[in-house]
């Protein structure tokens, strides 16, 4: 039984304040069928980490990080030093990172392998481009993703990783995927799966879809299986918002 995840993407927003008034408006309300990430930007994971009981019932994540443990890599941050702080998740080969930051699908296989190797769930993010949506390449675009970012990684780490289907053209526009449309993503995520590792880890591994989920149209994927919860940017910024996530999942 897969269960369900909410991950909230704060991106480049919130101050040390600003994130903490959010972490104790939600904590203590996560419903029990529900897990919840908050992916905060490095400057707050510390506070957060600090704040953090037991029983609030969120758990923390990164929005990056870099491959090696430790040397001269100015302005990165490593597993060890995430690990160190108790977070459990980190988001990698987000869409931003790979058009802005210039990721490739070479470095987020070392930053999955990085962050397996910790420990951590990678929080994987695939998506076709609107370019590639419209020549028809998507499955082809996440299938190549999907199997870029697993090389090396054996079937248990494989069944960890969290795989987050995020079209480009719906993240942050208020456009978003039909539920048939992530559905039949996910189907194909899961078939990379298993095709490399088998019918098992195709069954165990979680696939989220993200683009422009909001409260009011979450169930819209959640009504298909093969999706198990969503990577939500904008709609995660305020807690009231971030909890009826939480309870629309439920
Ligand atoms: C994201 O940041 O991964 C995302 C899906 O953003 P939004 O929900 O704002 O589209």
């Amino acid at each position: 039984m897969r269960v369900r995840l909410i991950a909230a993407n704060w991106k480049m927003h919130k101050t040390v304040d600003e994130a903490l008034a959010f972490w104790r408006a939600v904590r203590g309300r996560v419903p029990a069928g529900v897990e919840a990430v908050v992916c905060a930007p490095f400057t707050a994971l510390h506070p957060l980490a600090v704040e953090r009981r037991e029983g609030d019932g969120v758990a923390l994540g990164a929005q990056n990080l870099f491959w090696e443990e430790a040397g001269a890599y100015t302005g990165e941050v490593s597993p060890v030093m995430l690990a160190d702080l108790g977070v459990r998740y980190v988001i990698v080969g987000h869409s931003e990172r790979r058009q802005l930051f210039g990721e490739t699908d070479e470095t987020v296989n070392k930053k999955v392998r990085a962050a397996l190797r910790h420990n951590l769930v990678p929080i994987l993010c695939v998506g076709e481009t609107l370019e590639e949506r419209e020549a028809e390449r998507t499955e082809e675009v996440v299938r190549r993703q999907t199997a870029a970012a697993l090389d090396g990684i054996a079937a248990d780490d494989a069944a960890r990783v969290v795989i987050a289907y995020e079209p480009v053209w719906a993240i942050g526009t208020g456009r978003t995927a039909t539920g048939e449309d992530a559905a039949r993503v996910a189907r194909t995520i899961r078939g990379v799966l298993a095709d490399r590792y088998g019918a098992g880890v195709a069954e165990q591994a979680r696939v989220l879809y993200g683009g422009s989920v909001k409260p009011a149209n979450l169930s819209q994927f959640l009504a298909f299986p093969e999706i198990d919860g969503a990577l939500v940017g904008g709609a995660s910024l305020e807690a009231d918002s971030y909890l009826q996530l939480l309870d629309a999942a439920n």
